[in-house]
């Protein structure tokens, strides 16, 4: 018997899926030389597909791959744009089936969800009892909370609510050495390598996360949104820091560059957007807020039209199918400077993108902000036919200035992307990192 008949023996006929056409949504996630290269001849054999419906059949399905010499890929939401998801030669483990929600403490505000559930299914859910996580990345209607844990996720309110690891409290997994753990939700933890945190950012290496207990707040009621338009983005740069020293911080806070803000709103300079939560009746408390967070940024003209721009935050695919059928490829890109090195990061780093052959655009904008620093997001339009061509040499530029300032990545996880420039971050400890996931994936099952 081969595998796939083993898997349809563990799971049953309707959950397990090969051969072409059926396969087709699993052989792609949002990397863009993903998104635009040919399926080849063959791509059909290069994979299995098996939709667990609990735990014992996660293990099952490990226990199979292992037997077979298969490794094992996870697909979640297949949101991810750094190449994490690589399903060649592998059994794939869709966890859509592991979608449970359920109040584990409403007291405590504390949410017990399967790791396969959608992010915007979850808020949905939340939203109805009046309550939110607060963790809103823009892919929020196809990434998953096991996706977003493993790839250390982080939403546009992370001023007010944090990211991941702010709201993951504990969590369930499969560990291949080890089979099923528990971590309880705790609101704080001090014991050594607290796994929430170990699995946090794992990127699949360690694990396949089966539930998690996230931290859920009630529902804002009443809230503030501005924008304000500042001279240029390294003046943005310098308020935001003030705004982050001082902590006057806004539950959603992003600065946009100047090709950003002309694309937006049709202005000149750089625009500033926030947002402000409170409960019901709490308008001057809201106000008060908003407030100081103006006096600290100093003199600026409030932007009318800003209203807008939440509207059209969730419209993205919309924006990016049609720069896909004009030939061209968007590619983004996030660091996490300090705030000494933020401006000179985006300078250089625009400048050297938009000297590059193929490249015929290049914006940015900060979205994340931290007591040293801040998460910059670049969008990198190229053109789709030479996308191939300088892809490596894009991500090796980029990545070898935001060593120069900070951090060589901020939410979108190191991937197949960055994975060759690791070592600029962790001098010494890659070895550390290999040695804790082959401790608790001996057969490398987990890792491409
Ligand atoms: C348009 C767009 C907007 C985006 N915006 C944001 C944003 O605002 N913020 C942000 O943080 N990211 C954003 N992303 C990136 C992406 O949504 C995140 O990386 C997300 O966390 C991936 O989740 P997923 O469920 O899609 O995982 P997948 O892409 O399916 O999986 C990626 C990898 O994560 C691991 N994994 C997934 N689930 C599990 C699990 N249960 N256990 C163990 N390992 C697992 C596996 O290695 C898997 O291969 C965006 C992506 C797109 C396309």
């Amino acid at each position: 018997m081969g595998p796939a008949e083993r898997l349809r023996k563990l799971l049953g006929d309707d959950y397990v899926i090969t051969g072409w056409p059926d396969i087709l949504p699993y052989t792609r996630d949002y990397t863009v030389t993903r998104i635009h290269s040919e399926l080849r001849d063959g791509e059909e054999d290069w994979f299995i597909v098996a939709i667990p419906g609990d735990e014992e059949e996660i293990m099952g399905i490990l226990r199979i791959a292992g037997e077979e010499g298969l490794g094992v890929a996870i697909y979640a939401g297949g949101s991810n744009v750094v190449g994490r998801y690589t399903p060649r030669e592998r059994v794939v483990i869709d966890l859509s089936r592991l979608c449970s929600i359920e109040w584990y403490d409403e007291e405590s505000g504390v949410v017990a969800v399967g790791a396969g559930t959608i992010i915007g299914e979850l808020e949905d859910w939340l939203n109805r009892r009046g309550w939110t996580m607060g963790m809103i990345p823009q892919s929020v209607s196809v990434a998953t909370v096991g996706g977003l844990i493993a790839m250390g996720g982080i939403g546009m309110y992370s001023s007010g609510y944090g990211g991941i690891e702010d709201i993951l409290l504990g969590l369930e997994a499969v560990i291949p050495a080890l089979g099923h753990v528990r971590i309880g939700p705790s609101p704080r933890r001090d014991l050594p390598l607290p796994p929430e945190r170990l699995f946090t950012s794992s990127e699949g290496m360690i694990g396949i996360v089966t539930k998690a207990y996230l931290q859920a707040y009630p529902a804002p009621e009443t809230r503030v949104r501005r924008g304000l338009l500042l001279p240029s983005f390294e003046e943005g740069v310098e308020r935001l820091r003030r705004i982050a020293h001082h902590r006057v911080r806004p539950d959603m806070i992003r600065l946009l560059d100047e090709v950003e803000t002309q694309v937006t709103f049709g202005l000149e300079g750089a625009a500033l957007i926030y947002e402000v939560h409170g409960p019901v009746d709490m308008e001057e408390y809201v106000e008060a807020r908003a407030r100081a967070l103006e006096r600290l940024v100093g003199e600026a003209s409030g932007i009318e039209s800003v209203e807008m721009w939440f509207e059209e935050r969730y419209r993205y695919m919309a924006h990016l199918k049609r720069l896909y059928s004009a030939g061209i490829a968007v590619e983004t890109m996030e660091f996490s400077p300090l705030w000494s090195g933020a401006t000179k990061l985006y300078v250089e780093l625009r400048d050297i993108l938009l000297g590059m052959d193929g490249v015929v655009g290049v914006s940015a904008h900060i979205g994340h902000i931290h007591p040293a620093g801040c998460g910059i997001y670049f969008t990198v339009l190229i053109e789709a036919d030479k996308l191939h061509e300088v892809y490596q040499d894009l991500w090796r530029r980029a990545v070898s200035v935001a060593a120069k300032y900070g951090g060589i990545s901020h939410h979108h996880g190191m991937g197949m992307v960055r994975k060759p420039y690791i070592e600029l971050e962790y001098d010494g400890w890659v070895e550390a990192v290999e040695r804790i996931a082959s401790a608790l994936d001996p057969d490398g099952l987990l890792r491409p």
